[in-house]
């Protein structure tokens, strides 16, 4: 894919593309409010829904086309590129006509093929940037299917957005950030930039800094976070988002990193390690085929004596067990959880496979 460089998509980028706002416009002081917190902050784009997809029907859907002006608005009074939402080809010729500067697919969109390109056919031919967040689903295919949609009706200015993925297992985040995915778009699709949305993942407030510094250590292109002038009383996704001073401080204290460095220190040191590393690594792949060689015996004596593959019993105790001797190493329950869960699944294809003892 030849895509433009997000330099050259005419909105202001500093050391790292910004994009910050309200989850939803409630009211036009609100926006201004908090825009005008923004003002100073080295934002590439001002982020706000006016269209709101909600889970449960009764709950605050947006204030619609009246946002649109109210953006426009916000963008005269900063003069800063403001951007929105869309789910739809109304919502699409709306956003055409108060010319927002910046488009976004949500999550629940992109999840949706027809939808995404019912969008892709309203944008046909249009300069306009626009972002696909990623499919609540961590279906890779779904994600990429949809900036192939973009990039087929003639869009090159297209980015991502990674906002985490839901997950039916409790954890820390609200939407699990399964980092593995974005690493693999950004495999697949090398030059698109990619933008990482803490505030969806967090959730919370309080864990958007560590979230967004390890985006920035994974060498994203930058962020969108949630901003509101009066967190609390937001009427949508209250808990996850910063006041534009908590937005300022957190931005200055963000380190920004890049991938290859000079000092003689740095590189010696990063050679040792990755040696080490190696070593362990090849340890760890001997021991996972001797394990695998062991199911295979199991398997065979199973079948032997007519018992199930699978031992629910001790699937549980197994589970139980190594996340309490991971967590004496440091490990988390979720790593140690998917690491036997991927563990489990081969050695359930290794006794299947008819190995003789
Ligand atoms: C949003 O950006 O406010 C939003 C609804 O996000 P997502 O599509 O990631 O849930
Ligand atoms: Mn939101």
């Amino acid at each position: 894919m030849e895509l433009t460089d997000m330099q050259d998509w005419g909105m202001p980028v500093n050391d790292i593309f910004l994009s910050a706002g309200p989850c939803s416009v409630e009211s036009e002081e609100q926006l201004l409010e908090t825009v005008r917190g923004l003002a100073d902050c080295g934002v590439s784009f001002i982020r706000a829904g006016i269209w709101k997809p909600r889970t449960h029907p009764g709950s605050f859907e947006g204030v619609g086309i009246k946002g649109l002006k109210w953006l426009a608005r916000a963008r005269e009074e900063v003069h800063l590129p403001v951007g929105t939402e869309v789910a739809n080809p109304e919502h699409v010729e709306a956003c055409m006509k108060y010319d927002m500067d910046v488009l976004w697919i949500g999550a629940r969109t992109t999840a949706n093929p027809f939808a995404v390109q019912a969008l892709a056919d309203a944008l046909k031919g249009a300069d306009i940037p626009v972002f696909v967040k990623n499919p609540i689903s961590p279906d890779i295919e779904l994600w990429i299917g949809a900036v192939e949609r973009l990039y087929n009706a003639g869009l090159r200015k297209i980015g991502v957005i990674h906002r985490g993925f839901s997950t039916s297992r409790k954890v820390l985040y609200r939407n699990a950030p399964n980092w593995k995915i974005p690493i693999e778009l950004k495999r697949r699709i090398p030059g698109i930039p990619m933008l990482c949305d803490p505030s969806h993942i967090c959730g919370k407030a309080e864990l958007i800094f560590s979230i967004a510094q390890e985006a920035l250590d994974l060498l994203y292109d930058g962020l969108m976070i949630e901003v509101h002038i009066n967190p609390p009383k937001a009427l949508s996704d209250s808990g996850q988002q910063l006041t534009p001073e908590e937005f300022r401080s957190l931005i200055n204290r963000l380190t920004i990193k890049s991938e290859t460095g000079d000092s003689n220190e740095y590189r010696t040191r990063i050679k040792e390690l990755r040696m080490e590393v190696d070593n362990i690594d090849e340890h760890l792949i001997a021991l996972l085929g001797k394990r695998m060689e062991i199911a295979g015996k199991m398997g065979d004596l199973k079948r032997r004596n007519n018992i199930s593959t699978y031992q629910p019993q001790r699937w549980k105790e197994i589970i139980a067990g190594r996340i309490a001797s991971g967590s004496e190493h440091d490990l988390s329950e979720e790593f140690v959880f998917q690491l036997f869960q991927v563990i489990h699944e081969e050695a359930i294809r290794h006794q299947e496979e008819d190995k003789k003892e």
